[in-house]
């Protein structure tokens, strides 16, 4: 089975719309979670999962700011402004919608989490030795996670105790078979490895592989939706430098 698996759209749908076009016959779609905040069409990227009928899909930390289940002063200003946006362009169809999910959950043998299988919320997993710890929290051989923005992926192969920790490129292949694996395929919406292209990963679960894409999309539409919408001028900007 081909499943398409995205993370962290943060309500920017022309980069949202590329993916869907760039990787048009899958036959699941996963969501690892932060489908809004930062971006400019919230609804818009909801009613899309609805559509295309992702499942999972998880709740990040963004989405329940926007939903007020976080306490915002956990953000930084921009980050507050963009939460307190985007809950009120929310209907209750798609805060129904947000609310009914969680943060980390198992599909078809594979673990997922926002963050981490360890804090599903708030934990980045950024270096090798956190990485290391949190295979302890999951039971299947591999996890997805999103929250950092940032395409990487740790392994640990059957005789070693520590993980590695790799930068997941655009054509990158994982043999998943070779050891246990925690994977970010990046952001959808809003990349943080300076290159602005959205990122997303194909897994073929009967061939246990997985591949990392990117494709371009029209910054300049998002950033001028993003204007319209009085979003800080800051998160318009950096979509242009993928950080
Ligand atoms: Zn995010």
């Amino acid at each position: 089975m081909k499943i398409l698996i995205i993370s962290d759209i943060h309500a920017n749908q022309v980069a949202l719309e590329a993916v869907l076009k760039a990787c048009p016959d899958f036959e699941a779609l996963w969501n690892i979670g932060d489908t809004v905040g930062y971006g400019p069409r919230p609804r818009e990227c909801v009613d899309l999962m609805v559509d295309y009928g992702a499942k999972p899909i998880l709740v990040g930390n963004h989405d329940l700011a926007c939903l007020g289940e976080i306490d915002l002063r956990e953000f930084n200003t921009v980050a507050q402004i963009a939460s307190r946006w985007t809950a009120l362009q929310l209907g209750m169809e798609h805060r129904a919608y947000l609310m009914g999910l969680y943060s980390d959950t198992v599909q078809d043998g594979y673990s997922l989490a926002h963050g981490s299988p360890r804090a599903p919320v708030w934990e980045y997993v950024t270096t090798a030795v956190i990485a290391t710890e949190n295979f302890a929290h999951f039971e299947t051989e591999t996890c997805f996670i999103g929250h950092t923005h940032i395409g990487m992926y740790a392994l640990v192969r059957p005789d070693e105790e520590m993980a590695s920790l790799h930068p997941l490129r655009d054509g990158d292949t994982l043999d998943l078979l070779v050891g246990r694996y925690i994977v970010n395929p990046g952001s959808v919406g809003q990349p943080r490895d300076r290159d602005p292209r959205a990122a997303y990963a194909v897994l073929d679960s009967s061939r246990g592989t997985l591949s990392a894409h990117r494709v371009a999309y029209d910054i300049a539409t998002t950033q001028r939706q993003m204007a319209l919408a009085n979003l800080p001028d800051i998160l318009a900007s950096r979509l242009a430098h993928g950080m």
